[in-house]
């Protein structure tokens, strides 16, 4: 049963050995427990991530986050069970499962280490942008690899002017020949200056969305170079670099769909990236009210333990009901999705917004609940917070989801 690997994991995470283990909360667990309502066949992969992020991920989370370490074999493990591609097809290495079946998979691993699985989750979304608008050519030269995670991948919007507003982007492509040439630069890029192929977004037109195309690109490109290793406040299991171009010649035939359809490209990636990344903080939150739970058990003031107090009883069943709801907003999203329904991008935009935020405050209120204790290194419930800050910011920040479910509306 999937559950276990969870109780399992909450021991793990609680990393003060002189505390009992603590068992028998199984009313709490039940009503949060994710496997609610899976298939048989979700219920199998659901628990292989469970395991997978208790046994491979949780117990080096703190020292991938403290050293710095991209976990590379690690993650080429995790690719042996199929979650390099998760939702790419078949036949060029991908496990072809659904939005959904993703949702689950990156919520049970985060529970393991978040800031590696948010790679993972970006990693899993180049790979789906090079199947779904790739020629067959190009699905069978980068898919295999990418689906074996043998090769890395990133992801390549932003600019160091152009954030938000993505279309406004300069990275220019000039055409000669059977060549494009590149130069720009890209911001924050996940896994820049580690990772093999990148996915880049860049102007062969005029100004504005239209203008933009999307090429490929491999390391060791002439011309490619990378900024200096940025220094975060979490998401410190992967890299964070800037992505130089400077006169780089890439052949026409790594251009991923016809110009100008660049930015519909990466739009359509981005969807998908939403649920993901909404999923990854649903992972953290769901870990958060299982070291909660622990230390209101254990953790005695006033004579009693504290989780015979109303008001911190209160409050978590406040994080439990706000963790069911985050993750009905985004497994609907992805059901949506993978339907391809006309209203798919607006849920997604507001599961991502709604579960990011909400996930958000139940880490944050975890962390309270061990007072002093939470804000220490030994205690994990500080990293599942610093990891899942960011996903209130990028693949579009919380307040672009708001004007994408904004303009849904009043379209209508
Ligand atoms: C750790 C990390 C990893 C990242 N990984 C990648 C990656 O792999 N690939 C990639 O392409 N990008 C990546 N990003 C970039 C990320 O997507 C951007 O940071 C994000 O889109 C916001 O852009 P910005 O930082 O330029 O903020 P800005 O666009 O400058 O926005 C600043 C603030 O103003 C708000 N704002 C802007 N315009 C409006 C408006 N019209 N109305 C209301 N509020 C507004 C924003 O919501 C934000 O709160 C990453 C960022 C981080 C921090």
């Amino acid at each position: 049963m999937a559950w276990r690997g969870c109780s399992t994991l909450g021991a793990q995470l609680r990393r003060t050995p002189s505390w009992p283990q603590l068992l028998g909360r199984r009313r709490i667990v039940s009503c949060i427990d994710p496997s609610t309502g899976l298939t048989e066949e979700q219920k199998e992969f659901q628990k292989v991530a469970f395991d997978f992020a208790a046994k491979e991920m949780a117990p080096h989370m703190a020292e991938w986050d403290e050293k710095e370490i991209f976990p590379v074999e690690t993650m080429r493990k995790a690719a042996q069970l199929g979650f390099g591609g998760i939702y790419v097809k078949p036949d060029v290495g991908g496990s072809g499962l659904s939005r959904l079946d993703t949702s689950i998979i990156f919520e049970a691993l985060s529970t393991g280490c978040t800031s590696t699985t948010a790679y993972l989750s970006i990693h899993n979304m180049c790979a789906w942008m090079i199947d779904t608008f790739g020629s067959e050519e190009q699905r069978h030269k980068f898919c295999p690899s990418l689906c074996s995670m043998e090769k890395l991948a990133s992801y390549c919007l932003t600019e160091p002017g152009s954030g938000s507003d993505a279309a406004s982007l300069i990275t220019s492509a000039k055409r000669k020949g059977d060549t494009y040439v590149l130069n720009g630069s890209k911001a924050f890029i996940s896994g820049g200056g580690d990772t093999d192929v990148y996915v880049v977004m860049c102007r062969t037109g005029g100004s504005g969305p239209k203008g933009i195309s999307c090429l490929v690109l491999e390391k060791g490109t002439p011309g490619l170079s990378f900024g200096k290793k940025e220094r975060k406040v979490g998401w410190n299991s992967q890299p964070t670099r800037a992505v130089i171009f400077e006169d780089c010649a890439i052949p026409v035939v790594n251009r991923l769909g016809a110009e100008g359809q660049g930015f519909g490209i990466a739009m359509k990636g981005l969807n998908g990236g939403r649920i993901n990344i909404a999923s990854c903080s649903l992972g953290a939150a769901h870990a958060s009210v299982l070291l909660a739970q622990d230390h209101l058990t254990v953790r005695k003031q006033f004579g009693e333990p504290l989780a015979s107090n109303q008001y911190l009883q209160f409050r978590l069943a406040e994080m439990a009901t706000r963790l069911v709801a985050a993750r009905l907003m985004v497994r609907n999203a992805a059901q949506a999705l993978q339907e391809e329904r006309e209203d798919a991008i607006a849920l997604c935009a507001m599961a991502k917004l709604f579960a990011t935020d909400e996930c958000f405050t139940i880490c944050n209120q975890a962390l309270q609940m061990h007072g002093g204790y939470g804000y220490l290194k030994d205690y994990a419930v500080q990293q599942f917070m610093r990891d899942i800050r960011v996903h209130q910011i990028l693949e579009g920040t919380n307040e672009v989801m708001r004007m994408i479910v904004a303009r849904s509306l009043l379209q209508e």
